[in-house]
């Protein structure tokens, strides 16, 4: 069975005093989780303290992004093993916000998840259409491409995430229907089992987009979504914990 994943995206929000607060407070309400996985990825400056604040809970730690070299002359840059160092578990890859501003391809991508996993990092690998693609009928080729490109070379799957999250429901408050999310969830759950074979199931794959507690509840009941990257709504802990409550009672 796979177990359910929520991960809060904060992006470029909160001092490390506002990350030590809304990480105690998640803490304090998942005290009684005893199933899935709870997953906060705090701006970098926040990463130490967070890491000391959810010591002894179920809650992991991860990055929003990393360089895919181990050390060097690359000014601004964070080294996988100093996330791993600072006691992440998960780090997110290919989020659509730096494919975007910060132009990262498919093939830089594809070296940050060899790089994470070959230093026991666990990769939150981000695809997903816009919404001209979508419009123009070509949702499962990018998806395809996306999936295909950043995993060449990955040989044991076992270890990476997948998020599904489409663009145009990023930040939108345009959230996927359940039909929608599920349709490419599947789609991608295919393409897994073709390059992995039965190791597929056991991926998790997270819908990313909008996400609230008044609309997880549709989208966690699909069969191949197996939890959330959640922005916006992972800010404020009565929203991620809603969110959380609605997962760990369906799943
Ligand atoms: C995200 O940035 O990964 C995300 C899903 O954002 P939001 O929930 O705000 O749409």
């Amino acid at each position: 069975m796979r177990e359910w994943i929520v991960a809060g995206n904060w992006k470029m929000h909160n001092t490390v005093q506002e990350s030590v607060a809304l990480a105690s407070a998640i803490k304090e309400g998942t005290s009684s989780l005893k199933k899935g996985e709870v997953v906060l990825a705090p701006p970098y400056t926040a990463l130490a303290r967070v890491s000391e604040t959810i010591k002894g809970s179920r809650i992991t730690l991860a990055a929003q992004n990393m360089f895919y070299e181990d050390k060097g002359a690359y000014t601004g840059e964070i080294a996988p093993g100093m996330l791993k160092d600072i006691g992440c578990t998960y780090v997110i890859i290919g989020h659509s916000e730096r494919r975007k501003y910060f132009h990262e391809q498919d093939k830089d991508v594809n070296l940050k998840v060899k790089k994470a996993l070959s230093v026991g990092l666990k990769p939150i690998m981000c695809v997903g259409e816009t919404d001209e693609e979508r419009e123009k009928g070509i949702t499962r080729s990018i998806v395809d491409r996306q999936i295909n490109l950043g995993l060449s070379g990955v040989e044991k799957i076992d270890n990476v995430v997948i998020a599904y999250e489409p663009v145009w429901a990023i930040g939108t408050g345009k959230v996927a229907t359940s039909a929608q999310a599920q349709e490419v969830h599947a789609f991608i759950r295919g393409i897994l089992k073709d390059l992995y074979g039965s190791s597929a199931n056991n991926i998790r794959i997270l819908y990313g987009g909008s996400v609230t507690k008044d609309n997880i509840g549709e989208l966690i009941e699909m069969e191949d979504i197996d939890g959330a990257l959640v922005g916006g709504a992972s800010l404020k802990p009565d929203g991620f914990l809603g969110i959380i409550q609605k997962i760990a009672e369906k799943k």
